[in-house]
């Protein structure tokens, strides 16, 4: 069966230079010792080799690769230009000093409205929701808990705004732009009810599965990973389900135990290898072909 990771974190060379230059007296070398990562190659096209390899030890046959700050584009374009039938392009950003034409390598904007304080609905939104309706592109939308482990590790604030994370607030933007793909990852991390209601009211709207998915812990009543897909492929069905790892740094590289936790309860739950197929690859690729 092929895999295609709809998320994995790009934490290129340059990425670590923007995170050093957020807190003063924070050098490459300090943020070395603290982290304990493996620091990548200074050349993105290395970093995407490295991936590549990664990938194959693991048969992922393709990944998306996002550029983890917005600034960071340039790096996982590299990435697409030197893998072109490998990885696709995802970059965060900020619409607030956002430039549609540095954006002409990118297939997905990662929006992030709780890190950066704005809401969706926000006209500095719309340039972002046009780029994508003109060029056949999609758009990710962080919704619920947003923690980023490597700041906290570094101490970097994160002055983040939980009033601009519910999948709710997209309902109106999907709707407008209903030939563009809108990705909600993690199930909603955390809004799960209101990311299955958001996804039945527009079918453009996908979940993509990634993480450990901790967000498990704030429902009333427990619920595991294969009750969490069970109630997903009865409201939203598996044609927009999109397999996530959310692997990122090294030495772990590709986080394989996710994809076979994901595996296991699928397998669980009885899902034909025709919609195991669609979750693990076909989707993301259907989405995201040219
Ligand atoms: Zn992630």
């Amino acid at each position: 069966m092929l895999v295609a990771d709809a998320h994995v974190h790009f934490f290129s060379h340059h990425f670590f230079e923007l995170l050093a230059a957020q807190k003063p007296g924070l050098t490459l070398e300090a943020m070395q010792a603290k982290l304990e990562w493996q620091f990548p190659p200074a050349e993105p096209e290395k970093l995407a080799e490295a991936w590549a390899r990664e990938l194959d030890r693991h048969g992922v046959d393709r990944a998306a690769l996002i550029a983890s700050l917005p600034g960071d584009f340039e790096s996982v374009a590299a990435a697409v230009h030197a893998h072109p039938d490998r990885f696709f392009a995802f970059a965060m950003v900020n619409p607030n000093t956002w430039k549609p034409e540095t954006f002409s390598d990118i297939r997905v904007a990662c929006l992030f409205p709780a890190m950066h304080g704005y809401s969706v609905h926000d006209p500095l939104v719309e340039p972002v929701l046009q780029w994508a309706a003109e060029g056949h592109r999609a758009i990710f939308v962080h919704c619920g808990a947003l923690s980023v482990g490597i700041r906290k590790k570094l101490g970097l604030p994160s002055p983040f705004d939980l009033r601009f994370s519910n999948p709710i607030d997209l309902h109106a933007v999907a709707a407008r732009y209903p030939q563009v793909p809108f990705i909600v990852p993690h199930f909603g991390a955390g809004y799960f009810r209101e990311a299955l209601m958001l996804a039945d009211l527009c079918p453009n709207v996908y979940l993509d599965t990634s993480s450990s998915n901790r967000w498990m812990r704030y429902q009333e009543s427990h619920m595991d990973l294969r009750q969490v897909f069970r109630h997903a492929l009865d409201v939203v069905g598996p044609k927009r389900l999109l397999f996530g790892s959310d692997s990122s740094y090294y030495p772990r590289g590709w986080h394989y135990q996710i994809f076979e936790e994901q595996a296991t309860a699928l397998y669980e739950l009885g899902v034909s290898l025709a919609d195991a197929r669609a979750i693990f690859s076909e989707n993301l690729v259907r989405i995201l072909a040219a």
